[in-house]
């Protein structure tokens, strides 16, 4: 069966990543893995750090079939903290664990996949996984691809939900779901400038946020020359 993670900083977890956790759920028939990124070595994390995130996203999937939360990467990180973590290391791990016959993919939004060049070995990730995309707004997917990009992609996407299961890796495959405009930087934003967020994540995510009072300081802004 297609193991389907979906990584990210979930800084926080918000309704437009569960709406896209579910949609793939639902469309491929699998569970969803999600899988909150390490805190970068020696900085301090610019939102909340890797166990509150994680905690956020344990209480999001808390009542949700088919969704849970994987800290491999923040296990990773415990093992290894003063290095960067990489996809990349992720599925060669995953591939370790799991052998080379088992179909694996990554889900994640247009946004992602269009920065996908800056991602280290990007090309090779191909070889370890399918991808799983989410539209988003402002990522356009179907024109202005960098030719680099579009090269790559051209011969990999699938319609087929079942071809993802019958390959280990290689294939790319799109969510037909509605446009979900949640962002976690504007939460973040929100939440320091005293405007309406709650709405925008789960009722117990919210909850904890406020009790812990997450994400309450500004972002430094640059001050005048
Ligand atoms: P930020 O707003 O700071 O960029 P984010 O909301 O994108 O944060 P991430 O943790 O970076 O949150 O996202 C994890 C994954 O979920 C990424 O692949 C991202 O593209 C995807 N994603 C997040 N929000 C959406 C959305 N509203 N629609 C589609 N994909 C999304």
């Amino acid at each position: 069966m297609l193991q389907l993670f979906y990584g990210g900083t979930f800084d926080p977890i918000h309704n437009g990543h569960l709406a896209i956790a579910r949609a793939a759920r639902n469309e491929l028939q699998v569970p969803v893995r999600l899988m909150p990124a390490a805190d970068p070595p020696h900085r301090a994390p610019p939102g909340a750090s890797a166990l509150q995130r994680a905690h956020l996203l344990d209480l999001a999937v808390e009542d949700e079939a088919g969704l849970c939360v994987d800290r491999r990467e923040l296990s990773r990180a415990e093992r290894k903290p003063d290095a960067r973590s990489y996809t990349i290391e992720t599925l060669r791990e995953l591939r370790a664990e799991q052998g080379d016959a088992v179909p694996l993919a990554l889900l994640m939004g247009a946004d992602s996949l269009l920065g996908l060049p800056t991602w280290r070995e990007w090309r090779s990730l191909f070889g370890l996984a399918h991808f799983v995309v989410a539209d988003r707004p402002g990522s356009p997917l179907d024109d202005g691809l960098p030719a680099e990009l579009a090269e790559t992609l051209a011969a990999r996407w699938t319609s087929s939900s079942e071809a993802l299961g019958d390959a280990p890796s290689g294939l790319l495959y799109r969510l037909s779901h509605p446009l979900q405009s949640e962002s976690a930087t504007e939460i973040r934003r929100r939440i320091a400038a005293g405007e309406a967020w709650r709405h925008l994540v789960p009722g117990r995510v919210a909850q904890a946020i406020a009790d812990e009072r997450l994400y309450l300081e500004r972002a430094a802004t640059p001050g005048p020359l």
